[in-house]
């Protein structure tokens, strides 16, 4: 399955904005972009500003940062977007939307991993059940009502543990019903638009793919 692949820190970077995709890093002084805050190359390290981007070139990154947030590449984001386009409403919060409802997602905002991708390893490896039963893709798109449990046997994972742990301190999706102490949750309802809180504009996305 193809992913996202090269040092994390790099596309923040890149893109001069923290998408958080190393967790506990991402939150402390350790984190790349409070230490280097320039573009990643010579040119980055003289201090020399990318040129003026044109509205193609801020169409492109606002969508390349929202592939990174997710770990979604092209071919499977264009099928997320026509489906956006398809479906009723506003075709940038239904894109959001069904990004939200990724299960390696979900599991992120239930606290169970400190990244998506942490998250999407765990889906892999067939740790977690939805309604019961072992589900192990993680761009499995989870409904309102379905239940995610860890299952027995995966709950002494140490990387799990620790991040139950410090999620505890993090922002509570309000969308999600969190029940730590049994390993689960349950998608109470979707999310509204200032819930996701992601400081991307849709709309150039929407008209990247308009063009
Ligand atoms: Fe991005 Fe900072 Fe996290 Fe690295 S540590 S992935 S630069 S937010």
């Amino acid at each position: 399955m193809a992913r996202l692949i090269g040092p994390s820190c790099k596309l923040c970077r890149q893109e001069g904005m923290k998408l958080f995709l190393k967790g506990r890093r991402c939150y402390s002084e350790k984190c790349a972009l409070a230490r280097r805050d320039y573009r990643p190359g010579e040119q980055g390290k003289q201090g020399k500003r990318p040129r003026k981007l044109s509205a193609y070139g801020l169409q492109l990154r606002e969508k390349q940062k929202v592939k990174k947030i997710y770990g979604v590449m092209e071919r499977q984001f264009r099928k997320y977007f026509k489906e956006a386009k398809r479906l009723k409403g506003m075709t940038g919060e239904n894109l959001f939307l069904l990004l939200e409802r990724r299960l390696d997602n979900i599991i992120f905002r239930l606290g169970f991993s400190l990244t998506r991708a942490g998250a999407r390893q765990l889906v892999r490896h067939g740790h977690f059940l939805v309604n019961g039963r072992k589900v192990d893709i993680p761009s499995y798109s989870c409904k309102v009502g379905d239940e995610i449990s860890l299952r027995s046997k995966s709950r002494e994972i140490i990387g799990v543990k620790e991040a139950m742990k410090l999620s505890q301190d993090r922002e509570k999706a309000p969308w999600l019903e969190i029940d730590q102490e049994n390993f689960k949750g349950k998608i109470a309802r979707l999310p509204n638009k200032e819930e996701i809180a992601l400081p991307i504009q849709e709309q150039l996305i929407v008209e990247y793919y308009s063009r």
